[in-house]
Parts: C-alpha cells; structure tokens; sequence
C-alpha cells in the first residue's frame, strides 16, 4: 500500500458508555486480560491482542464494529479494525 490511506468509519462512532470497567467477557469467564479496548459504536469493554481471549478482535468480528479506543487509563488513541490503522 502506497497511498496514505483515510479511514471511513468515523461517523460510526456513537457516545456509547462502557459496558464494564473490565473485559465483560473475560469477567463471565473468569479469565484474565492484559490490555482493554472499548467499542466506540456499541461501548463493549472487550480484552486486546496481547490477552488470550482477544475479546476485543472478537467482538469486532461478531457485529462488524469497526472502531476501539483504548481502555486503558494515560493512552488516548483509536483504532479501526476495518482499515489497521489508528484513526
Ligand atoms: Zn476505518
Ligand atoms: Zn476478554
Ligand atoms: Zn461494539
């Protein structure tokens, strides 16, 4: 890819609250995580890449949300699954 790509998927983005202050489905589970991305469409707290579950990823590919923001308290960014790139 060559072209300096630009992301589409920013109108999307609704004032969801979060759905949970960990991952809701690694807390159902009982499992552990190591990072937290929260749905900026729908507010789902899911777990990043990094944790076993990958929560996050998978929630993105259930309902097609393209776009999470850290979770994490001090980091400030957002990704769009759809295009890999922080937006
Ligand atoms: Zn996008
Ligand atoms: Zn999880
Ligand atoms: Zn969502």
């Amino acid at each position: 890819m060559f072209e300096r790509q630009e992301c589409h998927h920013t109108d999307q983005i609704r004032d969801a609250e979060p759905s949970a202050q960990g991952c809701e489905d690694c807390l159902r589970t009982g499992d552990t995580w190591v990072h937290l991305r929260e749905c900026l469409v729908c507010g789902h707290v899911g777990c990043c890449d990094s944790s076993k579950n990958r929560h996050a990823t998978k929630h993105f590919h259930a309902t097609e949300h393209p776009i999470v923001k850290s979770f994490e308290l001090g980091e400030d960014w957002r990704y769009c699954y759809v295009d890999d790139m922080l937006v």
